[in-house]
């Protein structure tokens, strides 16, 4: 007899053990075997806020991007869905609701996610719930490994902070504040939209905090239903350290170390970095009848390539979406007989144009494109990765949508047999179902009862893109 649908779904830490990893700090490894897919733990966020930018366009308590959404009469900067997200997230939104108002606007989203943090560590002490593995003071700042740039940014936003944090309140050290902004800046990860299109928001997860990087992991991050969920790629054995990817694996070994020193300070020593595993795949070009594009050509197609990448991205923030088809175009067409299709420009170009052209319901195009994706994905990513496993199934529903059926369904069969081995959870609970529809109902409502971003729809692979927010 199962005791708790909460403890099945929410998963206790029991799977893992912190230990000292060689030469980087603490970790996590394997209290017990761990089967393919499986969900080795879930964390909701200890924290998280809405960034900046989107803050008029998405749910500060879900976090769905919205047309309509409605503001919090108060401080009339939160805005909710309706009335069930803002009761929802009431309690978070409370004090900081208070605090926006004296201060007369809202503050950066650092220091939001700040308050909120110290809030919560006020009412809960710094640790939310049995199965957190650690407590806020004790994960890493790097404070004092930041260049002086940053630290300038640093002492900006303690000041803002001390100004919007409430006088009536306990008060806070500008040391203690700068860990808390330093956790952020290192361990913040990054929240999606319902769609998993748009990175939206910012929150703490403890817990994930501790596991380590390797460019080639054993475990996957999906974020699902605002919680994060750490699945583990493969068969990993007792005492083995569990391992993701911080940094986008889609980058040779030289940038990916480069990131990984900027960001969270480390020098990367992985088999991948110290083999350059697939970096002559990464920046392949196109051999044709045994002859390759002269060097000159390779050149003004690299450059020309990341010029465009840049033009992309900025269009896409500013939603100017027509745009970026249009330098999708340009550069695809260009790339076509210079650059391999393992290339890492080429798959990016190809990332994007085909997400895109398909919310703007270009269907065909938008098909080959996710094609030709796949296919360089499989030959670079873990043949279990859920980024390769999604954007598979995205190339499928492309292809379907375009009246490809038959592609399509083969597409979809592929991406379910990187998704099967994801699939433990779910048919625990589907066979609960079948068992009893009424009991299932009954739990699984008590079991989310807490949670405010249960609504989202689909999972989202969060995977090795943008494991941690970059700023
Ligand atoms: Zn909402
Ligand atoms: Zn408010
Ligand atoms: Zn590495």
């Amino acid at each position: 007899m199962m005791t708790s649908f909460a403890e099945m779904t929410l998963h206790n830490m029991e799977s893992v053990e912190v230990f000292a990893s060689e030469g980087k700090g603490r970790g996590l490894k394997a209290a017990k075997e761990l089967l393919a897919g499986e969900v080795v733990f879930a964390e909701p966020s200890f924290a998280a806020v809405v960034f900046d930018s989107l803050s008029q366009y998405v749910c500060h308590s879900c976090f769905r991007q919205q047309k309509k959404l409605h503001r919090c009469g108060q401080c009339r900067f939160a805005q909710y869905c309706d009335r069930t997200c803002q009761r929802a997230c009431w309690e978070e939104h409370k004090q900081e609701c208070n605090a926006i108002r004296k201060n007369g606007k809202a503050p950066n989203e650092n220091v939001r996610l700040a308050a909120r943090v110290l809030w919560r560590m006020e009412k809960d002490g710094g640790v939310a719930s049995d199965s957190q593995l650690t407590t806020l003071e004790d994960l890493e700042d790097h404070v004092a490994d930041m260049p002086e740039e940053d630290l300038k940014e640093l002492k900006i936003d303690v000041h803002n902070f001390l100004d919007y944090w409430p006088s009536g309140s306990r008060q806070h050290t500008v040391d203690s504040i700068s860990h808390i902004l330093g956790v952020i800046n290192c361990n913040g990860f990054t929240l999606s939209d319902q769609r998993g299109l748009q990175a939206v928001g910012v929150g703490i997860f403890p817990n994930l905090c501790l596991v380590n990087h390797d460019c080639w992991p054993n475990c996957t991050v999906i974020l699902n239903h605002g919680k994060i969920e750490l699945r583990s790629l493969g068969t990993i054995a007792e005492g083995q350290e569990l391992t993701v990817g911080y940094v986008d694996f889609l980058n040779v070994s030289q940038d990916r170390q480069k990131l990984l020193k900027q960001q969270y300070f480390f020098d990367c020593t992985c088999t991948h970095c110290s083999q350059h595993t697939k970096d002559d795949l990464k920046m392949a070009v196109k051999v044709v009848d045994g002859k390759k594009p002269s060097e000159e050509v390779v050149k003004e197609v690299t450059e020309h390539s990341l010029k465009a990448l840049e033009q992309i991205e900025k269009a896409r923030t500013e939603g100017n979406y027509h745009e970026v088809v249009k330098v999708c175009r340009e550069c695809l067409e260009k790339q076509g007989p210079v650059l391999a299709e393992t290339h890492l420009y080429h798959l990016r170009v190809l990332s994007v144009a085909s997400e895109v052209m398909s919310y703007l319901q270009f269907f065909t195009e938008a098909a080959e494109y996710a094609r030709k994706m796949v296919e360089g994905y499989m030959k670079l990513y873990h043949p279990n990765n859920a980024q390769l496993g999604m954007a598979t199934m995205r190339a499928g529903v492309t292809h379907w949508h375009a009246g490809l059926i038959e592609v399509g369904h083969g597409m979809i069969c592929k991406a379910y047999a990187i998704l099967l081995t994801m699939r433990n959870q779910t048919e625990m609970e589907l066979r609960m179902f079948r068992q009893n529809e009424y009991v299932y109902h009954t739990m699984r409502e008590a079991a989310l009862k807490n949670q405010p971003m249960s609504m989202m729809t689909e999972p989202v692979a969060e995977g090795i893109k943008s494991l941690f927010r970059r700023k």
